[in-house]
């Protein structure tokens, strides 16, 4: 697909502007980074990956009635997306301890959560994007109280599906990073990808607890067999998606 002019490059992406100025076309990279920014490298095939299992998963949900910003896979590193402005936060699922929440409040790597926490983090490269509490939300007036519940409420179906989705692909999903946008009529559109780079997803059939790891995570650790833990995720989610069509 010919490509307009470039709107952003971000760590693993490219926006460009297409002749509709509704939608956008977005170019999946194989650049990997991690730790913000400070660990860079490139995982092969991982742009396309990416793209593939995004696709999938954005349409899977986008036919249960969330609204995202998919139009269409247009090759295997390209997605054409409706256009919107991205809020500025990253929104974290969390079912099972691990990361981030394990590091700052000592909880066991692994241990279920009794119910699935919703984080918000400020998307600010330079200041590490830090975690945020509700009052510093509305205090910086990136979202609406009514916004961050309409957020928070998306968040939690999404999970609710994804957890269900990859269950049947013998797939644990850990936790996830989300990013919404708002279309021209101010519409809250989930945004951006769902990826191995964006969920932590532990095989359920590999007691292992490196084995398991299917996700960035094998990037992240330099726990290796990154691309083959990556085809490994599209292969049973184009399996599995391909079933349902089936059915
Ligand atoms: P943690 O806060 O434990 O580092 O991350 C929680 C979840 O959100 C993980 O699944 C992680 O992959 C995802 N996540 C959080 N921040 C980012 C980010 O800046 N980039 C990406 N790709 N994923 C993120």
């Amino acid at each position: 697909m010919s490509t307009g002019k470039k709107l952003y490059e971000g760590k693993a992406k490219i926006v460009y502007a297409t002749e509709n100025d509704r939608e956008y076309l977005t170019y999946f990279k194989d650049d990997a980074t991690a730790f913000n920014a400070q660990k860079k490298g490139s995982i092969e095939n991982k742009g396309s990956i990416n793209c593939t299992i995004s696709s999938a998963l954005l349409e899977l949900l986008g036919n249960k009635g969330i609204k995202t910003h998919f139009l269409d896979q247009k090759s295997e590193r390209e997605m054409l997306v409706k256009a919107v402005e991205i809020i500025p936060l990253e929104v974290v699922v969390r079912n099972i301890a691990a990361g981030s929440l394990c590091k700052q409040t000592g909880l066991p790597e692994g241990q279920k959560l009794a119910f699935p926490l919703v984080e918000f983090y400020l998307k600010n490269d330079d200041l590490g994007d830090p975690l945020l509490t509700i009052d510093r939300l509305t205090l910086l007036n990136i979202a609406t109280p009514e916004q961050i519940s309409l957020l928070k409420e998306k968040a939690l179906k999404i999970n609710q599906y994804l957890i269900e989705f990859f269950a049947s692909c013998d797939i644990t999903l850990v936790d996830f990073k989300l990013e919404f946008g708002l279309d021209q009529e101010g519409t809250i559109l989930l945004a951006d990808e769902i990826s191995p780079d964006t969920c932590r997803l532990w095989d359920v059939l590999e007691q292992d607890t490196e084995k398991r790891v299917l996700d960035k995570d094998r990037f992240r650790r330099d726990l290796g067999k990154v691309e083959s833990a990556y085809q490994q995720v599209q292969k049973r989610v184009l399996t599995q998606i391909e079933k349902l069509k089936n059915n």
